[in-house]
């Protein structure tokens, strides 16, 4: 049996995986990143619009600050979210963001003058302030009252990742990239790492560790329509919950955002909406105003999903070889515009759809997109139930979004819960009990069970497709667990379900190589 002996474990290399283990670093304590993927490759990367923090830099957000912004997280979480995390959040974003500037986020900068901007469908002319002049610029974004969103063009995600992923390289902390953690190691109340399955050789190896941290994402994969990369799984957060001890919380707690392109789910920014863009429906009306008339297209994002399906339903959408959509226009911001601030969504349309969307509109239907829920902790990131394990980003619930998240309210919490979580696990490894005690021979017996498991996956006779299972799965949450659920449908929806889980326990195996075997790999997560 191969153990790695570490003080901190990250079970992620995002953006918040990352801040985590700067923090813990800067604290003297040793660090490992897991990750499926280089770890400027993590999801985080795919991030567009931008990251709130109530700079109040720009015209648009005189008046603004942590009250405001902590106001529009509550109201927008339908008043679910914890205050206090909030609290704690808005009062360290704006640290964040120039921590970020200052470790070479190009952010975009006010220029001072008049510039030409589309409010509610209309261009009009706004004058930014000489003293502002190349200050951090903020755009819209919906659910907020004042234009609170830093922005990197609409590749904010992969300016910070890169910037983040640069200062992990200088505080010297190993990501073991192409690794997957499968179980996590106990003893019925205390956390000491993960057995990790190397995805390149197939090895099994044991971390142990002081400390485990879950930034492992979300795990908008379990849908068939999602704006989320294959890798958002949503596994570590499995694996908690199979501890027994670890609970998840608000996982029923599932963001749609309105534009998905449609068919395919990718995501266009809510920065079209912010900087102007509109719904029309099939008729060309521009529909959110008769259902939301003070916020419109930037009503909160679960707000303008709901009223985007309510108006299909109508009989409005506009119909196509692959069901109902929306339009999306973003013609009236101008080809400068488009190319410049949203050149992802140019490409997007481009090379997914075959669309220009300078010239023409972009279909789109909401999409799945965010995971609120996740692993339960407490203030301090910490488990409530089980000790030595935290949690961080999207895979957490810190539960500062409650039931809806703002728009670029998540790429704050992933570096602002990394700068606060990293310090509470490095008081926790600082703390003389709570030292590695668990018995080698616990270890390997966590690692043998979970090496059976995989055996008889491998050698066993069964006649399920692990792929198929998962596809069906993806088709029944989409199909029944999406925007609008009554209890009849959630009913079905579980029925299903549990059939699946059933006829999982007879998966077999067609390529029964150990190693690189992304059969095997869908297997175990299925
Ligand atoms: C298309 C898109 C655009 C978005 N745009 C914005 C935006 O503009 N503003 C905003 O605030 N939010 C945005 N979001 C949301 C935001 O990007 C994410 O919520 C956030 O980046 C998640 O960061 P994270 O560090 O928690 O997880 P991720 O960046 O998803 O990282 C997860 C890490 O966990 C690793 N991992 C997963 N499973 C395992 C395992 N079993 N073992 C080992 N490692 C594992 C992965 O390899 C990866 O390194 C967007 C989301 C999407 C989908």
């Amino acid at each position: 049996m191969k153990v790695v002996y570490t003080d901190v474990l990250v079970i992620g290399g995002g953006l918040a995986g990352l801040r985590v283990a700067i923090g813990a670093k800067r604290r003297g304590h040793d660090v490992i990143i897991l990750s499926l993927v280089p770890a400027k490759r993590s999801h985080s990367k795919a991030a567009q619009g931008g990251m709130q923090a109530s700079l109040g830099n720009v015209i648009k957000g005189q008046g603004d600050n942590e009250d405001v912004h902590f106001e529009d997280t509550v109201r927008g979480s339908d008043w679910g979210a914890d205050q206090d995390v909030v609290r704690m959040f808005v009062n360290t974003a704006p640290k964040a963001v120039r921590e970020l500037a200052a470790w070479g986020v190009p952010w975009s900068r006010i220029r001072p003058g008049d510039r030409d901007v589309i409010i509610n469908g209309q261009k009009v002319t706004i004058t930014e302030r000489e003293a502002a002049a190349g200050l951090i610029a903020q755009r819209d974004f919906g659910g907020t009252k004042k234009w609170r969103t830093c922005y990197v063009s609409d590749g904010t995600g992969h300016a910070m990742i890169t910037a983040v992923g640069d200062q992990a390289i200088a505080s010297q902390i190993p990501v073991h990239e192409r690794t997957e953690a499968i179980a996590l190691v106990h003893d019925g109340g205390r956390c000491y790492g993960a057995i990790v399955r190397d995805l390149i050789t197939g090895e099994l190896r044991a971390y142990v560790a002081k400390a485990t941290a879950i930034c492992s994402g979300g795990a908008g994969r379990i849908y068939r329509v999602t704006t989320n990369a294959v890798i958002c799984e949503g596994i570590p957060t499995a694996i908690a919950l199979e501890t027994g001890v670890a609970a998840l919380g608000n996982m029923e707690a599932i963001q749609f955002h309105p534009t998905g392109i449609f068919p395919a789910g990718i995501l266009v920014t809510e920065g079209c909406r912010g900087d102007g863009g509109l719904l029309k429906d099939v008729d060309g009306h521009r529909f959110m105003p008769d259902y939301e008339p003070e916020k419109k297209e930037l009503a909160s994002r679960d707000v303008v999903s709901r009223r985007m399906e309510e108006h299909i339903a109508k009989g409005k959408g506009v119909k196509s070889r692959f069901g109902d959509h929306i339009w999306l226009d973003i013609t009236l911001l101008g080809e400068k515009h488009i190319r410049n601030n949203l050149r992802e969504v140019y490409e997007i349309c481009h090379y997914f759809l075959g669309v220009d969307p300078v010239k023409e509109w972009i279909p789109v239907r909401p999409a799945q997109h965010y995971t609120m829920g996740g692993v339960r902790t407490n203030y301090t990131g910490e488990s409530p139930t089980l000790k030595g394990l935290f949690a961080a980003g999207e895979a957490a619930c810190w539960d500062m979004h409650g039931f809806n998240r703002l728009g670029g309210n998540s790429v704050a919490e992933t570096v602002v819960a990394g700068m606060i979580v990293g310090e509470f696990i490095a008081d926790f490894c600082d703390r003389s009990e709570n030292i590695v005690d668990i018995p080698t021979r616990l270890v390997q017996e966590i690692l043998e069970a979970e090496q059976a498991k995989l055996d008889a996956l491998v050698n066993g006779k069964g006649t399920e497709d692990a792929s198929a299972l998962k596809a069906q799965m993806q088709d029944i949450m989409t199909a029944k667990v999406g925007i609008f659920r009554n209890g009849p449908v959630l009913e079905q929806a579980v029925d299903e379900l549990q059939k699946l889980l059933v006829r999982s326990r007879n998966i077999g195996l067609r390529y029964k190589g150990g190693g690189a075997n992304p059969e095997l790999a869908t297997a175990y997560r299925v």
